[in-house]
């Protein structure tokens, strides 16, 4: 791009969804933070405290998943692969809240 020449509306367009990428990969990374900070267990309707902060879910909880749902938890979170903790996470909530595995 040439210095003085107004943007494109390509460019334009390409600087809106890179703004959007950023604010989607902002709130994963809060989400993922309030995880991360709260001292009760993920499961939407436990409430029970875990065991040390950064834990996500109470020890029932967490052994009622699939082991290798975990394994992804654990991974992703170690690797500080935002993207897959995330996604690993809500999969999680959701078998619990689902009644497909839990307590
Ligand atoms: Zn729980």
């Amino acid at each position: 791009m040439r210095m003085g020449v107004r943007p494109s509306a390509r460019q334009l367009a390409a600087r809106e969804r890179h703004a959007a990428i950023s604010r989607a990969a902002w709130r994963r990374a809060e989400a993922v933070r309030a995880v991360m900070l709260a001292p009760e267990c993920a499961a939407t309707e436990c409430g029970a405290r875990v065991a040390q902060r950064g834990h996500l879910m109470c020890r029932d909880h967490w052994l009622s998943l699939p082991l290798e749902l975990r394994l992804v938890i654990l991974r992703s979170q170690a690797a500080g692969h935002v993207r897959s903790y995330q996604d690993a996470v809500t999969a999680a909530v959701d078998l619990i809240d689902n009644g497909r595995v839990g307590l």
